[in-house]
């Protein structure tokens, strides 16, 4: 039997029919192309600007630079992400300040971000997991009261929904990644979206090494060859062709949602009458991206669930271990995972299984079939101790 993963992209004909006329053209790179990616990303997630770069991480990177926040500033994010959502803060002097999530919906949870908030607290970021969106409202009222940025990582959550709107109009910059296992793939890649103008216009000389074209003044009226440098920014350029495949994949990216919560939902019915796991819940005013399927098992080793999965080739995963838990952070900051009980009980517990648009019906029925046999034998090995 094939090993079937976790994640993959769906990339057809089309997208490389696309890709192709691109690559054979004569801009590959800093050409119009990128434009048009960055105008469809903006009529699809009704935002005003969109900037395209090189990867999600960049795109966080530059949004937090964008805030301009002093040295030594704290901003608040969850310990249950990608380990870029907090790098990101690194790169950019500030301290990352975790907080515990949910339990349901494995989000930060706002009530610990109220406890955490000092005089150096500048910004949140918050990850919306799994396509499931944070409670905005909420953290909206944190920030307003006091006078927070709101950085949203979406890169689980293109295409998701709060009260009827779409994820990237909610906090000042909002985060996508176009990693392949992401809902649409420009290889590497990733964006921000935003309405704010004066981020907007940072944002794209923050990924051209801080060049402001704009700045011909300073060099005197004729001078067409001159240009500034603004900030200390980076090449985080995406390419043309890179562009032209995400044009094509946002194309797709409708039917591949209907896919991935079709699949969501074929898992839930199975699983629902499980004693032995929880599955994922969605709450009622959001709409659900669904980019993992994750369960919480109940009297169930993890490790030995996940072992024996991994033996019948199906490509369970963890989301996520904890940040504090990596060396690089224990060394730096020695933080106590104590602090965090929800997170340690939830990533104890979790496992993630199979979820992508090209995934077969018979992949489906393999995976659950599969799932079910583990749980059934692990509670007949642990009676029989
Ligand atoms: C994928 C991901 C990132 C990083 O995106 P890349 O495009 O891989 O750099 C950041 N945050 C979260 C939550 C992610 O899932």
């Amino acid at each position: 039997m094939k090993f079937i993963p976790y994640g993959l992209h769906w990339i057809d004909d089309e997208d490389i029919k696309e890709l192709n006329k691109i690559l054979m053209g004569n801009w590959i790179t800093t050409g119009p192309t990128i434009g048009k990616f960055e105008n469809a990303l903006c009529s699809y997630l009704g935002c005003k600007h969109s900037v395209a770069v090189n990867s999600g991480t960049s795109a966080l990177d530059i949004a937090v630079q964008a805030l301009d926040l002093p040295v030594g500033s704290e901003i608040i994010t969850t310990p249950f992400t990608f380990m870029a959502t907090s790098n990101a803060i690194l790169y950019n002097d500030s301290k990352p300040v975790f907080v515990d999530i949910q339990k349901e919906t494995r989000n930060i949870d706002p009530r610990e971000i109220k406890k955490r908030i000092t005089d150096k607290t500048k910004a949140i970021i918050y990850v919306d997991f799994a396509g499931h969106p944070c409670e905005i409202e909420e953290i909206k009222t944190i920030a307003d009261e006091n006078e927070l940025f709101l950085i949203e990582d979406a890169c689980h959550a293109i295409g998701a929904e709060y009260n009827g709107n779409k994820i990237g109009n909610f906090a000042d910059m909002t985060i996508f990644s176009f990693h392949p296992v992401k809902h649409i793939t420009t290889g590497e890649g990733g964006a921000v979206s935003t309405n704010d103008d004066g981020f907007y216009e940072k944002l794209k000389i923050l990924r051209n090494h801080g060049i402001d074209k704009g700045a011909f003044e300073r060099f005197g009226p004729k001078a067409d060859w001159a240009y500034d440098q603004k900030y200390l920014g980076r090449n985080y350029r995406i390419t043309d062709f890179q562009a032209a495949l995400g044009i094509s994949q946002l194309k797709k990216l409708h039917s591949f949602i209907d896919r991935r919560t079709k699949i969501a939902e074929i898992y839930n019915d199975a699983f629902k009458d499980l004693a032995e796991l929880e599955i994922p819940m969605t709450k009622d005013y959001v709409k659900h991206s669904w980019h993992i399927y994750t369960i919480l098992l109940k009297g169930i080793e993890r490790d030995e669930f996940f072992k024996r999965l991994r033996s019948q080739n199906i490509g369970v995963n963890v989301h996520y271990i904890p940040i504090y838990r990596f060396s690089y952070y224990q060394n730096r900051f020695g933080i106590d995972s104590n602090d965090y009980p929800i997170t340690e009980e939830v990533f104890h517990r979790i496992i993630t299984l199979p979820l992508f648009p090209k995934m077969t019906n018979e992949e489906v029925d393999l995976t659950i079939e599969n799932v079910k046999k583990t749980l059934y034998e692990l509670k007949k090995d642990k009676n029989r101790k």
